[in-house]
């Protein structure tokens, strides 16, 4: 037998429900916002992901699905969403919309990661793009449009915020990280020592303990912003403020992603281990513009939706079950299959939700199915309905009976 991919994950018929759900809440609450949805390939060309996520980045660095294809191209699936709708807002012209433009996706995303819980290497986000407006009132909305996606999931997640400046407040960022990590290089991983030389901020995301520790005294990014940086961060926090949302700033969080300027944020849970953050994002002023587009600013975030479900099962949420079968219909010998057959397509193509015994079941194991379906009724045909022309209804959540002709079934529902 061939398994399944390590990292990877089924979705079995008895649990779509859930996403299902989850599915719909997202794009219901991003509807109310006026986002909407744009899908772009699974697969882009590899420069764009180089280009767009940055090559310091352990994303681009250690974790893409990356192959040549049959015609000698280097290909590779999407490892986050923003890059693939970038590119599709540069080659269909989308410059010339009616801004902010508002949209959102959901998407499978791939990343070669150590699988563990929380953490796989395929996995799906759903994610929001507002193009145009460089205002923090945006930010604050894409905040708030995530808040409320989580509020309405029953969830109950902390938000962090933080703001990385420009890349003229990150200059000088940079150059007292760099001054202070000088003297402590023994104290970083391998990894944050080529940081350290190409994009010392970086290390502020490493997940070795000591780095941990030791970027704990380090110089703040909140420390370092330029007037317009700090205006903003503060107009940020006025507006979450205002729309209720508590928050905390945290100087630490930089996301993994290099195209982040000013406002970044998460959402994070204490519920789910060391994979606890639920939703990343922020702000990516000059991502368009590094990909050849133009000046256009932006603001998303991506949201993980197997932590979400995992939070939701952690926390105890209940996710209502889709319908049952409203009819299920058993029947005895072969006119009486032939009429009831007839009759689940009619109720069926009229919106009614039929099931018919298709393993040639007993009349008894053909009810004893109808049960284990939920059948809200079901609906018996024998020899002595067909010659009466009846049909024996039975309403399975108080046991009530009731004959229906068999001419006005369709019409009973
Ligand atoms: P983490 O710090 O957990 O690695 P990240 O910084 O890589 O997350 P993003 O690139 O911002 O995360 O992705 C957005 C969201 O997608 C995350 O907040 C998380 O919910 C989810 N996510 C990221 N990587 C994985 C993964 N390998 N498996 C499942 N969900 C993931
Ligand atoms: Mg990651």
């Amino acid at each position: 037998m061939v398994n399944i991919p390590k990292g990877t994950k089924d979705v079995l018929p008895d649990e779509s429900y859930k996403w299902h759900y989850v599915e719909k809440v997202v794009r219901d609450v991003a509807d109310k916002y006026n986002a909407k949805e744009i899908r772009t390939p699974t697969f882009e060309h590899t420069e764009l992901f180089l280009r767009g996520v940055g090559d310091t980045t352990d994303i681009v660095n250690k974790e893409m699905y990356t192959f040549t294809d049959k015609g000698d191209r280097s290909i590779t699936l999407k490892p986050e969403g923003t890059a693939g709708v970038a590119r599709a807002f540069i080659e269909n012209g989308l410059k010339n919309s009616a801004m902010p433009l508002k949209m959102y996706y959901i998407t499978p995303v791939f990343r070669y990661e150590r699988p563990q819980a929380g953490r796989l290497r395929e996995h799906h986000q759903f994610g929001v793009e507002f193009y145009g407006s460089s205002s923090a009132d945006t930010d604050a909305e894409v905040i708030l449009l995530a808040y409320d996606i989580l509020t309405a999931l029953n969830l109950k997640v902390k938000l962090n915020i933080n703001s990385m400046g420009c890349p003229k407040c990150r200059a000088e960022y940079n150059k007292a990280l760099r001054e202070f990590f000088a003297d402590k290089k023994d104290r970083l991983c391998e990894t944050c020592l080529t940081r350290l030389e190409k994009n010392p901020l970086r290390i502020l995301d490493c997940k070795v303990d000591t780095c941990k520790e030791t970027v704990k005294d380090a110089p703040k990014i909140t420390d370092f912003l330029c007037d317009d940086c700090r205006e903003h961060f503060e107009k940020l926090k006025k507006l979450l403020t205002a729309a209720g949302l508590e928050y905390t700033v945290n100087p630490l969080i930089v996301r993994g992603l290099d195209y982040y300027t000013r406002t970044v944020f998460e959402f994070v849970t204490d519920s789910l281990g060391s994979q606890g953050t639920v939703c990343g994002g922020g702000r990516y002023d000059n991502l368009i513009g590094q990909l050849g587009g133009g000046d256009t600013p932006g603001v998303g975030f991506g949201m993980g939706l197997e932590r979400v479900l995992m939070l939701m099962e952690a926390t105890g949420v209940e996710i209502p079950k889709e319908n049952s079968v409203d009819i299920y219909f058993a029947t005895m010998g072969e006119k009486a299959y032939e009429k009831a057959f007839a009759l689940s397509s009619a109720l069926r193509r009229k919106g009614v939700k039929c099931e018919i015994d298709h393993m040639e079941r007993s009349v008894k194991a053909q009810f004893k199915y109808s049960d284990k379906i939920g059948a809200k009724y079901v609906a018996t045909i024998g020899d002595n309905e067909l010659e009466k022309g009846e049909v024996a209804l039975k309403k399975m959540s108080d046991g009530s009976l009731e004959t229906v002709s068999l001419d006005g079934f369709v019409e009973r529902f």
